[in-house]
């Protein structure tokens, strides 16, 4: 048995994982990133390949290390074609966007955090953590090239991805971290990345199209005018779909898809849940998608990976400052830091998701199709939208036959409004934490009794 000692290990070579380590590494603490892959396969992750907003991305590792990885910078639209209504909307994508090489973005990403002087262990499975009697953290156990290891550390950070193991294996029932997670609240999703003969007409945009049922979408997201990711993904509480052949049916339907040769694939799980009520525990911390921290209206969770292990590392590094490690009060900085820049939006946003479960697919397409794009656009990125008087009789007349479903939605964006606010009082310290929750399930009772759907959480 092999022992290391870091002040801070981080499991997960992922966009979080990286984040956090250059942080940690760049204040001058000794930081190891252990990585189930091998050295090649670091980075090659299940992904849209669609980056929003990396101009803002924390300066551990900033835009310019990534840019080698964007493939296309000239998307500025989203496409959603509905075929049940014979329309297709464009509508406007807010901020910058850029289409990227997913594993060379994760090679960007690795040789950032390296930069900054991380370690990374490759090849290196995490199979438990070490908790001591009175439940703080303080290691890892994992098999490295095959032979058992141990990693000691102040600080663990959990950046393994959705439905971490780590997770399973950590006594959580004294602390704040969030253990309401069901496979419910997750996605499978899937893509193939796809290479055609001629040009797309759509190369400037992202396109999205509804699956047959309404918790999923189909995307085609092109990285170059000839390199199509195409996926799609349905939400863990519906019946499974079978995504390799119904992404297959739906290319073989589209004539710029002929003759196409498929390059890569895979398929991952991903959060579409509100961010974990707290990611903090004695000793022990989890970011990106092992916290849930991904916008669950459009899966997108580079972003939220990249400042959540920005965050957590600030907080991680103040608590070793202070030799309060093993007090969560020392790390709930991190969750206010998540909640205020992020969080909230995210939680409001999962309101949508909720509503949409509950609704049958024709019917909310006929609504899609009659809503502004601009309006779309905010709500789908912004967690909340307001409409001008005269839009609203515009959208009534257009809308006709789908009244009901508006006013369902309407009382539903009053109810995302409230816990959007509500999210915006997150307590500054455990304390108030209790209270908190209370009544967020309040106001989530009033959201399934009002949109009648199944309770997620
Ligand atoms: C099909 C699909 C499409 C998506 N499309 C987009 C998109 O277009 N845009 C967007 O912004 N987001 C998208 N997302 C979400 C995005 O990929 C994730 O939110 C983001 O990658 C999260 O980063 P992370 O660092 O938290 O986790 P990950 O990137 O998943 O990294 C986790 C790392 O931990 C490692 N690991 C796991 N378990 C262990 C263990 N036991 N021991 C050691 N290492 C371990 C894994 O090998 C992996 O390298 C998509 C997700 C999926 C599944």
């Amino acid at each position: 048995m092999t022992t290391h000692q870091y002040d801070v290990t981080v499991v997960g070579a992922g966009t979080s994982g990286c984040y956090a380590a250059a942080t940690v590494a760049e204040a001058g603490y000794d930081v190891v990133v252990v990585e189930r892959k091998d050295a090649e396969e670091a980075g090659h992750i299940a992904c849209g390949d669609a980056l929003k907003g990396a101009s803002d991305f924390p300066e551990a590792i900033p835009k310019s290390r990534l840019e080698p990885a964007f493939t296309n910078t000239d998307v500025d639209h989203g496409r959603f074609e509905i075929p049940q209504e014979d329309t297709v909307l464009e509508i406007p994508v807010p901020g910058e966007l850029a289409v990227i090489d997913r594993w060379e973005y994760g090679r960007c990403l690795i040789a950032g955090a390296k930069d900054a002087g991380a370690e990374f262990h490759y090849d290196t499975v995490v199979q438990d953590v070490i908790q001591s009697d009175d439940g703080e953290v303080t290691g890892v156990k994992a098999v490295r090239k095959g032979d058992p290891t141990t990693y000691e550390a102040d600080i663990v950070v959990d950046a393994a991805g959705a439905l971490s193991l780590l997770q399973d294996k950590t006594e959580l029932e004294d602390a704040t971290f969030d253990t309401n997670v069901r496979y419910s609240q997750f996605c499978s999703a899937y893509r193939e990345i796809i290479e055609v003969d001629e040009p797309v007409e759509w190369n400037d945009a992202l396109v999205f199209k509804p699956t047959d049922r309404s918790a999923g979408y189909l995307w085609y997201f092109p990285r170059t005018e000839t390199e199509i990711n195409a996926g799609l993904g349905f939400q863990m509480n519906e019946e499974p779909m079978e995504l390799v052949d119904d992404l297959k049916a739906d290319l073989q339907n589209r004539s710029e898809f002929q003759g196409a040769e498929v390059q890569d694939k895979l398929g991952a799980a991903l959060p579409t849940r509100r961010p974990y009520d707290s990611a903090v525990a004695p000793g022990f911390m989890a970011v990106g998608d092992a916290a849930g921290h991904v916008n669950p209206t459009t899966g997108g969770g580079i972003a939220g990976a990249a400042y959540a292990g920005k965050y957590a590392a600030e907080q991680a590094i103040g608590a070793i400052e202070d030799g309060r490690t093993g007090d969560e009060s020392a790390l709930w900085e991190y969750n206010v830091n998540v909640m205020d820049h992020f969080g909230a939006r995210y939680a409001a946003l999962d309101v949508y998701n909720i509503f949409t479960t509950a609704y049958d697919v024709d019917d909310l397409m006929g609504l899609l199709a009659a809503l502004p794009g601009e309006k779309l656009a905010e709500a789908l990125y912004g967690g909340s939208t307001s409409v001008s008087f005269g839009l609203k009789v515009k959208m009534a007349m257009k809308s006709f036959g789908h009244w009901g479903t508006i006013y369902d939605l309407y009382q539903t964006k009053t109810l995302a409004d409230r816990l959007l606010d509500h999210y915006e009082r997150y307590p500054s310290d455990p304390g108030g934490f209790a209270a908190w929750q209370r009544e967020r399930d309040d106001i989530m009772d009033d959201i399934y009794e009002v949109t009648g759907a199944e309770a997620k959480y």
